[in-house]
């Protein structure tokens, strides 16, 4: 009747249909059958209930439901012996509302927990409810076609919870990403700026500011993104640590009043330590750590954390010892009062830098020194550089030799092109080449003050210096230090000097003939004089005798004029005899034939002697003579003859030279120098300033007829002079026409006599 016909009737055949209240399969309605067939042909776990709900069916896709054991007698069944617990309360008011109602109905996806591996899951079932009619097309069962669905309500759970995992990971993922995007911008623009020197510190901070910012909000971030927080952090803390610049977080204290009072150390980088000297510093407070912090760090972190305006500074702590370069900002709110700081110690560079600057300054007081040195040298100085011997530097006396034109930053020869054939070119490209020097003396040297003027010769003393760099082993000269002077006028000086002393030389050559013969003749005419002397005195003396023996009448009466005449005679005779007699003195003291008899002689002893010699002729001439003497241990050292021979001439002098009433004094006393004055002062007649030196000389008179009236020769001074030189001592005189004369003798002085000889 149906495809399955004969399967059915196998089926049934293995079960006793007959026991059912079904009866054998012949007799069963044509919809039971139709169900019957399809129930054993479905796949899905089937079953079929029939008249008063008892199991008349199920396939083979059904017994493993039924359970261990129940196969086959779970056939005749009641359904609620069937389906017992949970699954008959889901089950049974359904089966019921079908077999009253003839509606088919389902359930999807129901609960059941069974008995698996060993323990109680949870499975989920379908289950489907078809009516089954009876031949009257009355509801008389219920086909009940079951499906577990575990496996899909599992998936779709597991697929929902894992779309709201998805979903809510991907929120999550979002944020992170956000993050990580935004620290990676931090860390790139971090890194780079890290990589930048000092001067960008300020940027650096900045940006690693806005890292800390987000690292801030990482820590205030939920539980779900602490991890990612942590890893950012353990970024940041990596990159603090590997930085060399210190790095610290400080919370700043207040006073009561609300001032800025200290600041305790929050966190802090590797570097920090080492930056600060400042060892377990998390915790404490800079005022503990560093005893006598100055204030003013506190002050700065105060007004940074108060007013939020980042700050950047060098700062030094005397307290610290140390000098730091700073920047500082705040973190957070301003509750929080925590300011970030990040520092670098530049105690060293400082240090190194004040040195450098130490030494730049002792170098520039020292290029100074040298320069003043250069400018006030006498000669002249330059420094060329380089092999084209370019001007560096030249003092006042090289401009002036150069003619005062622009020298500096030109070569030698741009700046001398008149030098080209004069060699001084080559001379310093070889100092150069060689880093030997070059000394020259009265090189001749042809320069041209102006362009295409005239060429003027000088003469110069000059050195080529070469002038070094690098180590000694490994010097290379790098300029030439010019010395030198102008000695043209030298070289003139030195030249006219030379003539000068070639003249010089035959002058005194000459001279020293003419006084050879000079000394010749005077010695000749010393001698002559001696000759003449003596061969006139003998019959001048012949003339005298003889006139005494006329006037004493020896020969006869002579008559009163016969007597006047030989007065006369007599007067003349006198008078050529003491001119003979001078000259004759003077030519002994001229040739060198005095001898002097030098002994200590008392001075006041001579002149008393002297001052009686005088006397009748101060008499005769009514004239008044002073001595007051001497100290009598004044002595000198001298010939006591020859003394008194000088101060008679003196005396005799000064008599003869003043006229009567007048006065003449004589005096003696020790001056400060070693030596003894005699003074011989009268009121005479005096000298004429203009014969005042000549009368030392011989036969030189004032007024010739008036001294020869008086007996004088013209000899007594000059002999006087020579005889006082040749005791040590010389005769001076002072006088003024009419006033009178004062002769001074001066001799060296002897040591006084003892008191007792006094
Ligand atoms: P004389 O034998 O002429 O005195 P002196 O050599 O002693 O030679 O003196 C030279 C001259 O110096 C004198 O002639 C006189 O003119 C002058 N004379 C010397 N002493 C005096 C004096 N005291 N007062 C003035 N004239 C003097």
């Amino acid at each position: 009747m149906f495809a399955g016909d004969s399967e059915m009737a196998r089926r049934c055949r293995e079960l006793d249909w007959a026991a059912t209240p079904l009866g054998p399969t012949e007799a069963w309605p044509v919809s039971l059958r139709t169900t019957v067939a399809m129930l054993l042909a479905a796949r899905h776990p089937m079953i079929l209930f029939w008249g008063d709900e008892r199991v008349q069916l199920y396939n083979d896709a059904y017994v493993p439901t039924l359970g261990p054991g129940r196969h086959p007698e779970a056939l005749g069944m009641r359904a609620a012996d069937c389906w017992r617990g949970a699954v008959w309360e889901i089950v049974g008011p359904q089966i019921d509302r079908v077999v009253a109602t003839g509606v088919a109905t389902w359930h999807e996806d129901q609960p059941v927990p069974l008995p698996r591996r060993g323990r109680v899951e949870e499975t989920f079932w379908t289950y489907s409810y078809g009516p089954a009619f009876d031949d009257a097309g009355r509801p008389a069962g219920v086909l009940v076609v079951t499906q577990e669905t575990t496996g899909r309500v599992l998936a779709e759970r597991r697929r929902a919870h894992a779309e709201t995992a998805l979903a809510a990971r991907g929120d999550e993922l979002a944020r992170v990403n956000d993050r990580l995007s935004q620290q990676q911008v931090a860390l790139a623009l971090g890194n780079v700026q890290l990589q930048q020197n000092a001067r960008v510190l300020g940027e650096q901070a900045e940006e690693l500011r806005a890292a800390a910012a987000t690292l801030e909000e990482q820590v205030a971030a939920a539980d779900g993104a602490r991890a990612a927080a942590a890893a950012s952090e353990a970024k940041y803390r990596a990159l603090f640590d590997t930085m060399d610049q210190g790095f610290c977080l400080v919370e700043v204290l207040l006073d009561a009043g609300g001032r800025p009072r200290d600041y305790r150390f929050l966190e802090a980088n590797a570097a920090f330590a080492g930056q600060t000297g400042l060892a377990d510093a998390m915790g404490r407070t800079a005022r503990e750590l560093v005893p006598g912090l100055e204030q003013h760090w506190v002050d700065l972190y105060g007004r940074v954390a108060l007013t939020g305006e980042p700050t950047r500074f060098e700062q030094g702590s005397d307290a610290m010892g140390r000098w730091f370069d700073v920047f500082a900002f705040r973190v957070g709110a301003l509750e929080a009062r925590v300011v970030a700081i990040l520092f670098t110690d530049r105690t060293a560079a400082r240090a190194a830098a004040r040195e450098r600057e130490r030494l730049l300054g002792e170098l520039a007081a020292e290029r100074d020194r040298l320069r003043q040195a250069f400018d006030q040298a006498p000669g002249f100085v330059a420094v060329l550089r380089g092999p084209e011997h370019r001007y560096e530097y030249v003092n006042g006396p090289y401009a002036q030799i150069s003619s005062h034109r622009a020298l500096l930053g030109l070569t030698v020869r741009e700046a001398f092109p008149e030098l080209a054939d004069q060699g001084f070119y080559e001379l310093l490209d070889r100092v150069y080449a060689t880093g030997t020097a070059f000394v020259g003396h009265a090189l001749p040297i042809q320069l041209q003050p102006v362009a295409g003027g005239p060429v003027e010769t000088r003469d110069i003393d000059l050195t080529y210096q070469p002038l070094t760099e690098g180590a000694a082993g490994d010097a290379r000269v790098t300029g030439i230090l010019v010395q030198g002077r102008d000695v043209t006028e030298l070289a003139r000086a030195d030249a006219a000097l030379r003539a000068a002393a070639r003249e010089r030389e035959r002058l005194l050559a000459e001279s020293e003939s003419a006084r050879a013969r000079a000394e010749e003749a005077n010695q000749a005419k010393g001698a002559f004089l001696a000759t003449m002397s003596h061969e006139l005195r003998t019959p001048l003396n012949a003339i005298g005798g003889y006139v005494e023996l006329l006037e004493l009448g020896v020969r006869g009466p002579v008559t009163a004029d016969q007597l006047a005449d030989l007065g006369r005679i007599q007067r003349a005779q006198r008078h050529l005899l003491g001119l003979v007699n001078g000259v004759l003195n003077y030519a002994k003291v001229e040739a060198g034939a005095v001898h002097y008899a030098l002994d200590d002689v008392a001075v006041d002893e001579v002149l008393r002697v002297c001052e009686a010699l005088v006397a009748p002729q101060v008499r005769a001439r009514a004239l008044h003579a002073a001595y007051a003497g001497a100290d009598p241990a004044l002595r000198v050292r001298a010939d006591r003859e020859k003394l008194q021979q000088i101060v008679l001439n003196l005396l005799g002098n000064a008599v003869k030279f003043t006229e009567a009433g007048g006065r003449v004094a004589l005096a003696a006393a020790a001056d400060g120098d070693g030596a003894v004055r005699v003074t011989v002062a009268d009121t005479g007649v005096g000298i004429p300033a203009e014969l005042r030196d000549r009368v030392f000389e011989p036969f030189v008179q004032v007024d010739s007829a008036y001294t020869r009236a008086q007996g004088g020769t013209g000899l007594g001074l000059a002999i006087s002079r020579d005889l006082a030189r040749g005791m040590g001592g010389d005769l001076t005189v002072e006088s003024a026409q009419g006033e009178g004369s004062t002769f001074t003798l001066t001799l060296p002085r002897a040591p006084s006599a003892p008191s007792a000889d006094r």
